[in-house]
């Protein structure tokens, strides 16, 4: 059994941030991934989008670090010439009722401490985007979109350079908890065996599971893992709009909104579907739900227009219908166990949030 300082579970983009935060601050760090490469799963199934912080709870993990984590994006894209565009977005209302709807979001959105968030009608909406049809907006100047593999490489090219090793087609399959650490047991073509005096679990859509294959660890902690597909649907032509155009949310999700990515493509979603096991596959015939929402705000939408594209799926932990969740991050001062981070829930922002979120984890393994 070979004796290790840290291991991360998984190669997505928060295990990559998480992997450079303690690589940065001195830990020997390897990352397992069962994939042939970083990023194949949600990291490279999402909107791209480095969102404000508008719509998280006050005081909640995902407005804290959503905010946070956009600043320090941001700031790394700058250093590191990843490709992104700080476009902005609209948030459109298409009925009074929804006009109404604006200034909660904006109070919320300035509760968490996002900036610059300004009120338009619908004259001064249509100024600044003339395909839109809208009784008002909301206006996001700190929203962009950025290119989220170029992102990934530079975490790790960062994490890299600190001494993390990344080690791949290396798919854990167990561990048991020690006095002195986690003993992993690590699957595929070279199985082996790991102690680590730190493990952390940032396996996305598998980390509930994987938390119920270390023996050692209080069931009773780990959240039941569900499934919310977001399909997306692409555009035939030329965007619209050169900002993101989102409606006013809908319960699980933040309604069929236009994003627009580096190259001028505009994609249509993530639309919410709950789904009991992993499966990618986009049902054509959601095309139909797609035309009615985006014709709300973009009438002009024409018939054969939108064409089945990818989807991702939100590793969510409370079902449909519950209250929205928050990102979970467990470490011993929960589960007592001085070995091992759980991070459960990760769904969106956790694009945006990574850097922010891996201090976070960095500083409890510190602690
Ligand atoms: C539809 C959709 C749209 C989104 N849009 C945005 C957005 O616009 N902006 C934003 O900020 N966020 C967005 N998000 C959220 C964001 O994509 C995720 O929060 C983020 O990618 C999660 O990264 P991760 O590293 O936790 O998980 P993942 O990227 O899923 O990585 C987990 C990794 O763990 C590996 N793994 C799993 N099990 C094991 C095991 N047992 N052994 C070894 N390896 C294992 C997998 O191979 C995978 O590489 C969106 C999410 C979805 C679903």
């Amino acid at each position: 059994m070979e004796d290790v300082d840290v291991v991360v579970v998984g190669a997505g983009v928060v295990g990559i941030a998480v992997a450079r935060a303690l690589a940065l601050a001195g830990r020997e760090v390897i990352v397992l991934d069962a994939a042939e490469g970083i990023g194949t799963e949600t990291s490279s199934r999402n909107s791209e989008v480095i969102h404000a912080g508008i719509y998280y709870p006050k005081g909640s993990l995902m407005a804290r670090f959503c905010v946070e984590g956009r600043r320090m994006l941001y700031r790394f894209c700058d250093e590191r010439g990843v490709p992104y565009s700080n476009c902005g977005k609209l948030i459109v209302a298409t009925s009074d009722a929804e006009t109404e709807m604006l200034a909660g979001i904006k109070a919320r959105a300035e509760a968490n401490g996002v900036e610059g968030m300004r009120f338009l009608t619908a004259a001064e909406a249509v100024a600044m985007e003339p395909n839109l049809t809208c009784t008002g907006a909301l206006f996001s100047p700190t929203t962009g979109v950025l290119d989220s593999h170029a992102y990934m490489l530079a975490l790790q090219g960062d994490a890299e350079h600190a001494g993390a090793m990344f080690v791949f087609h290396s798919p854990v399959e167990g561990g048991r908890v020690t006095e002195q650490g986690v003993e992993l047991a690590v699957g595929g073509a070279d199985p082996m065996r790991l102690r680590a005096r730190l493990v952390i679990n940032s396996a996305g859509l598998h980390a509930c599971p994987l938390a119920r294959k270390i023996e050692g660890m209080p069931r009773q902690l780990i959240p039941q893992e569900y499934y919310a597909r977001g399909n997306y649907f692409t555009l035939t032509g030329k965007s619209p709009f050169t900002r993101l155009i989102y409606p006013v949310p809908v319960p699980g999700g933040l309604g069929v909104h236009i994003t627009i990515d580096l190259g001028g493509q505009a994609r249509f979603g993530p639309d919410v579907e709950w789904i009991d096991h992993i499966d990618y596959t986009v049902d054509p015939r959601r095309a139909d739900s797609f035309y009615d929402a985006v014709r709300r705000y973009w009438p002009a939408l024409k018939d054969g227009q939108i064409q089945p594209g990818y989807s991702g799926i939100r590793p969510k932990i409370v079902p449909k219908g519950a209250p929205a969740q928050d990102f979970v991050v467990q470490g011993s001062a929960v589960h007592g166990i001085p070995h091992l981070i759980n991070l459960f829930g990760i769904e969106s922002p956790g694009l945006t949030s990574a850097i922010a979120l891996a201090d976070h984890v960095a500083e409890i393994a510190a602690a």
